[in-house]
């Protein structure tokens, strides 16, 4: 088995899974990843993370040039963006996820600082997540926003939309955007409550500990 069939076969494993558990719905969500040889492998426009079919998925060259498989998600400026801007990405996931989404539409969201300081993982996994504001879907100036943050950013957050997370590869990706979600699960659940967060100290221990990108 090829490197780039067992990369195939991993997104689509990975995107069920996420759609299994409710993560995102119907035929939102999109993903990619980048092929041994720089090139990218992207989920089609209109599908289900549900049944994305391995050899279906779209793929471009190392050069940017669509090769083959289905149309890809309008959503490409977004992945494009990253993997522009940030040269450790490997995968990027876009999620269409309840508790997150509430969580953007609150008042006193922090746009420098969107996911508040509950557990250690939230913050090892995603460093300091930006809240973007709300865009038309498939507006380009998502990607021209994230492009704006200079590769300083794994993870954004589209207002009224959904959470786009970078990783290393596609599990380090899923594995980090589930850690925005159920933050965010959290902090709506939390409202309202005298619940303890993590103090500053905390904060920066896990910070140091980890070698987290932070004060950026
Ligand atoms: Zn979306």
């Amino acid at each position: 088995m090829s490197t780039e069939t067992a990369l195939r076969d991993q997104i689509c494993l990975l995107a069920r899974s996420l759609f299994e558990r409710g993560l995102t719905h119907g035929s939102t969500g999109n993903i990619s990843a980048r092929t041994p040889d720089g090139g990218l492998l992207v989920s089609p426009t209109g599908t289900s993370f549900g049944r994305l079919d391995p050899a279906r998925l779209g793929r471009f060259d190392a050069e940017g040039r669509l090769i083959g498989g289905d149309k890809p998600t309008k959503e490409m400026p977004l992945h494009t963006a990253f993997y522009d801007t940030r040269s450790t990405a490997g995968a990027v996931v876009h999620l269409h996820s309840c508790h997150s989404v509430a969580l953007s539409m609150m008042p006193d969201a922090d746009p420098d600082d969107f996911l508040p300081p509950l557990t250690p993982y939230g913050i090892m996994k995603l460093g300091r997540v930006k809240l973007l504001p709300f865009f038309l879907p498939g507006d380009p100036a998502m990607g021209e926003a994230v492009r704006g943050l200079a590769g300083k950013r794994s993870a954004v957050m589209l207002a009224n939309h959904g959470p786009v997370v970078a990783g290393k590869d596609v599990e380090a990706a899923c594995n980090a955007i589930e850690e925005l979600e159920d933050t965010a699960r959290l902090a709506m659940m939390l409202r309202g409550t005298n619940a303890r967060g993590l103090t500053e100290d905390q904060v920066r221990a896990v910070v140091t500990k980890f070698d987290v990108e932070w004060d950026i």
